[in-house]
């Protein structure tokens, strides 16, 4: 089948090479040309493990196509997906212009029957609006799909290929056969719903991932006052399988393009409707509380961090990704060099990205043992894999003061405390 993406971001990237891989074929447009320029080239607009090669591959089979235009491409595209972003607004709302400016370019320019499918994450609503938004330039018959998407930055590709279900929600029978067969060599659950149900389910499982984040931090906060051990506590815990172990990660809260913004924009739909959400409104204070324990952790130490050099490992908001957006490396960044702190910082892959947004005095290492010379303080704030495995040993005898703080409770606190370090996780 012949298919358009619409955005060529993390979703509409991942959604598109993945597609050509199915044997369809594709082309991915978007509003930025020099996304499109370098993408025609080969060149990613982002880091995502294993992306590059099957871009490169299906764009050699010629399964696969960039192109700026909508206009150009609709006519023999049968289906439409939609992957554009849907960032919050002040008020913590999703914001919906991207998403109603190509609805309104789909209706302008569609002359026969087109499938259209959503995979930005929208309030339950939205399916509606975008048939609403079509009908006013289009009078012809066309179906609209929602079929949220759930990929995880980092291992997108994977997730792809493999996902835990792919929900397809709509109203036309014929449309939801249509994208069902479009997965067939997909096998996973394929759950036949409505749109509004679809809609929801995105905002509801981001909720409830972000819930378990802010209950075990909650809980981390509490083993520091008990004298108990967070990584014991959840581990046990997930041995139930009512509860299950991913998610019960204590740390320094959740970050990233989509935890922060579904949850409050699922606050806000509820609002919206007349319900308040008391547990949505919990679990964003205490991922804002989190932040805080830590900036309080690093007085506790310093009481007066002008001056100290603090070195900090992890810029992205998780591993695997260059992805910065809303990560907490970068608000203690800011905190710290508010205060005064000499920043020395490392990260695998976001170091490009961070520095578009912090300011240039900040000192941006080629290797983390760079980072750690004459460090004062180490802080660790993103759980690449890769720090696990440092030589400790050099990084202690680079540092002037031997302090961890593992922001994600990444390391052995046995091995550390063993090889003499001063370690302070979260919870531990
Ligand atoms: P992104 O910001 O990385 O990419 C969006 C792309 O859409 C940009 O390249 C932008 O230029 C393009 N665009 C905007 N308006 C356009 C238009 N009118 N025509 C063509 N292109 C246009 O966003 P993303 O991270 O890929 O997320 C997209 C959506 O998917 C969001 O709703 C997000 O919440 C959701 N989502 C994201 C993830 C994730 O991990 N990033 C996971 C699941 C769902």
């Amino acid at each position: 089948m012949k298919i358009l993406i619409v955005g060529t971001g993390y979703v509409g990237l991942v959604t598109a090479v993945g597609l050509a891989e199915l044997g369809h074929e594709v082309v991915a447009i978007d509003v930025d040309q020099s996304k499109i320029n370098k993408l025609k080239k080969g060149i990613l607009p982002f880091y995502e493990p294993d992306l590059k090669k099957i871009v490169l591959k299906n764009i050699r089979k010629k399964q696969l196509f960039f192109n700026n235009s909508l206009k150009n491409n609709l006519k023999n595209c049968q289906c439409i997906f939609i992957c554009v972003g849907t960032p919050p607004k002040r008020d913590g709302a999703a914001d919906l212009k991207d998403v109603r400016r190509v609805a309104y370019e789909l209706g302008e320019n569609m002359k026969e029957y087109k499938i259209i499918v959503n995979k930005s994450t929208v309030p339950v609503g939205t399916g509606q609006l975008i048939k609403k938004i079509v009908k006013k330039n289009y009078s012809g018959d066309f179906a609209v799909i929602s079929c949220p998407e759930f990929l995880r930055e980092g291992r997108a590709v994977w997730d792809f290929f493999h996902p835990d279900r792919i929900i397809i929600g709509g109203e036309d029978d014929k449309a939801i056969a249509t994208i069902i067969n479009l997965f067939k060599k997909i096998k996973t659950k394929k759950i036949k719903t409505t749109l509004e149900t679809a809609e929801l389910v995105k905002y509801a499982s981001n909720a409830f991932l972000t819930t378990k984040i802010s209950f075990i931090n909650e809980i981390a906060n509490l083993c520091e006052k008990v004298g108990a051990d967070v990584e014991e506590v959840a581990f046990s815990m997930g041995l139930d399988k009512r509860i299950g172990p991913s998610f019960l990660k204590a740390g320094i809260g959740y970050g990233g393009s989509c935890f922060p913004k579904d949850v409050r924009a699922l606050k806000q739909l509820a609002g919206g409707h007349g319900y308040k959400f008391r547990l949505l409104k919990s679990v964003i204070e205490v991922n804002r509380h989190q932040r805080r324990v830590i900036i309080k952790k690093i007085k506790e130490i310093f009481p007066k961090i002008k001056n100290k050099k603090v070195a900090i490992l992890g810029l992205a908001f998780k591993d695997n990704t260059d992805d910065i957006r809303e990560s907490a490396a970068i608000e203690i960044i800011k905190i710290l060099k508010s205060q005064g702190a000499k920043i020395s910082v490392y990260d695998p892959q976001a170091m490009a990205n961070a520095k578009k947004i912090l300011n240039s005095k900040i000192n941006y290492c080629l290797n983390p043992y760079e980072a750690c010379r004459a460090a004062q303080l180490l802080i660790i704030a993103t759980e690449w894999p890769q720090f696990k495995n440092l030589n400790w040993q050099r990084i202690k005898r680079l540092m002037k003061n031997d302090i961890i703080l593992d922001g994600k409770n990444l390391l052995d606190k046995g091995k550390m405390l063993k090889m003499r370090f001063r370690y302070i996780g979260v919870g531990r």
